[in-house]
């Protein structure tokens, strides 16, 4: 009886189908648990500075089939991705893509703000106790350490013991410094002026490995100084107006912004091999890097994920010299689509297609040029800040008799002197409140904020939940205002962004590569959503600060 038990329960543990006549041990046929062992052993993420969610479709028939198009047509497309926080600038939406949170949370409110402590303005990525590797620029000292939380890569590296490596990459300091997180092996951004060379800080090595020296010393800077003109036949433009109209600025020392541009005889005037970072060659030269950097530092090789974040620029650039329906922009995302095959392409040979997890978004879109959107009826303006601070201190000197009350005016936040709110005996809250019904009459502005309506109401749509994800009790302002849709401060020539307008938030969102389904949304899904996401994925600790949610219909 006791053999029989023993023999059921052998049947019982192992697969009756047993192969050979040996019997199989069951396996768990649990896709969470396959799940765990199949980690991509690269995450690739990849952001475009300044790309709109329409750049997608706008130019998708011009596209080849090795960039953008593999992505869309071969990974999961998020059609209807947006921040959910406004200023939407460049330092803000790195942060929030890689940590998954806010400014609210990660303390990255601008790219430039005012420190209401130390009453000193500060950079995102700017660190005075690091020094520059590979350029002696004062300006070149940088870190993340003003970003209070984790992003995905951080808690990757705490996750495989420090195995897992973390590279970011960018033309800009902060494109490359705040998604590669603080506990990043290295962070390389390119300076330009007389040098046109990748670098570094002293926050992540003393000196600058062997292979990016080399990088450095073949010369590739140099080879981009040359024509700019149109990869086709600019008659094929169809998608853009037209190359020679009022709404560009262009480059200093050529009359017309009209192709050709002549890089070498253009740098002169334009700050050195700064010009690149300008041109399509801005992104070519990242893409040349990143292919460089996947072979030397043998990314996606072992058992341990590596992260590898990649900022592309170049795009917000031209978007600003140019604007968002310019020729140019138009040249840049073809060219893009043919430096982003490339990177695919390295990915595929280096890591192997099918070990590697890849996303594709942006740190923000942005606006038509305002005096374009006029010239066509729609309600568009500029907005005159000094004009705006001149009128708000004659309000204040008539009724508290003091011309002092501001200390500062930034990012669309109006930062008080305490020190002479007590002198005066006056109250935060009253101030606050008579500031904010006088500047609601002012000429373009929407709303307005004080910080106590930030810190005490809950909102759960709109514009002012895109406010209230953006204000840090302990950085921002003491009344925020929102200017009218389309009403930019900024020269009447080019693009910007920063507003909570759907221009500025509706970035692409694309992932793909391992773990990845094939298909698309059009559900609503936020920036925020991407570092939990890939967490997931990872199946690893949610950065620290992280408030998105996990995407799982992108999910495989
Ligand atoms: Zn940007
Ligand atoms: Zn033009
Ligand atoms: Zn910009």
């Amino acid at each position: 009886m006791k053999i029989l038990l023993s023999i059921f329960l052998l049947l019982f543990l192992f697969d009756s189908t047993a192969q050979n006549g040996v019997l199989q041990p069951k396996k768990p046929n649990n896709k969470n648990a396959v799940a765990l062992h199949a980690k991509p052993k690269l995450v690739v993420g990849i952001v475009v500075d300044q790309m709109r969610y329409d750049y997608l479709t706008r130019f998708y028939t011009k596209f080849g089939n090795d960039g953008f198009k593999r992505l869309i047509n071969y990974g999961f497309n998020c059609k209807n991705n947006h921040y959910n926080f406004v200023p939407t600038y460049t330092g803000p939406g790195h942060a929030s893509i890689f940590t998954g949170t806010s400014p609210k949370n990660h303390g990255i409110i601008a790219n430039f703000w005012y420190n209401k402590f130390n009453k000193e303005t500060v950079y995102c990525a700017g660190d005075s106790s690091v020094l520059a590797v590979g350029s002696s620029a004062e300006a070149e000292r940088m870190s993340p350490h003003r970003m209070k939380t984790t992003t995905f890569a951080d808690e990757n590296r705490l996750f495989t013991q420090m195995r897992g490596k973390t590279i970011g990459i960018s033309i800009k300091d902060r494109g490359a410094i705040l998604p590669a997180g603080h506990s990043a092996n290295a962070a390389y951004w390119f300076r330009g002026r007389d040098e046109g060379n990748f670098i570094t800080s002293t926050y992540y090595m003393s000196s600058l490995p062997k292979w990016v020296k080399e990088f450095n010393a073949s010369n590739t800077a140099e080879s981009y100084l040359r024509e700019w003109n149109t990869l086709y036949d600019i008659d094929t433009y169809t998608e853009s107006g037209s190359d020679l109209n009022n709404f560009e600025t262009g480059f200093k020392g050529k009359k017309d912004a009209t192709f050709p541009y002549d890089l070498a005889t253009l740098k002169e005037k334009n700050r050195g091999f700064d010009i690149i970072k300008a041109t399509p060659y801005g992104n070519s030269i990242v893409a040349d890097f990143v292919i460089n950097a996947i072979e030397a530092e043998q990314l996606g090789k072992d058992n341990f994920t590596d992260v590898l974040t990649v900022s592309f620029s170049s795009p917000d650039y031209i978007g600003h010299n140019f604007g968002v329906n310019s020729k140019e922009i138009e040249d840049t995302y073809l060219r893009l689509d043919i430096d982003l095959a490339r990177v695919l392409k390295a990915l595929d040979t280096q890591v192997g297609k099918g070990n590697y997890t890849l996303f594709l978004t942006a740190d923000h879109g942005a606006v038509d040029v305002p005096a374009y959107l006029q010239s066509a009826k729609i309600p568009a303006g500029y907005f005159d800040k000094d004009a705006f601070k001149i009128k708000l201190n004659a309000f204040l000197l008539e009724n508290y008799d003091a011309s002092d009350l501001i200390e500062n005016i930034s990012n669309d936040q109006i930062f008080l002197n305490k020190v002479r709110l007590k002198q005066l005996d006056l109250e935060l809250n009253d101030v606050q409140y008579a500031i904010v019904n006088e500047v609601i009459n002012y000429k373009h502005i929407d709303k307005v904020f004080s910080s106590q309506t930030m810190q005490n109401a809950t909102f759960s749509n709109g514009i002012e939940t895109l406010v209230q994800n953006g204000y840090h009790q302990k950085r921002s302002g003491d009344v925020i205002f929102v200017k009218d849709p389309a009403v930019i401060s900024y020269s009447k020539t080019g693009s910007t962004h920063g507003s909570g307008s759907n221009f500025d938030t509706h970035v692409p969102l694309l992932f793909y590569g391992k773990g990845i389904t094939k298909g698309s949304t059009h559900k609503k899904t936020e920036i925020i959503d991407i570092a939990p996401t890939i967490s997931a994925l990872l199946g690893i600790s949610f950065p620290n600060g992280s408030t998105g949610n996990v995407l799982d219909f992108v999910i495989d």
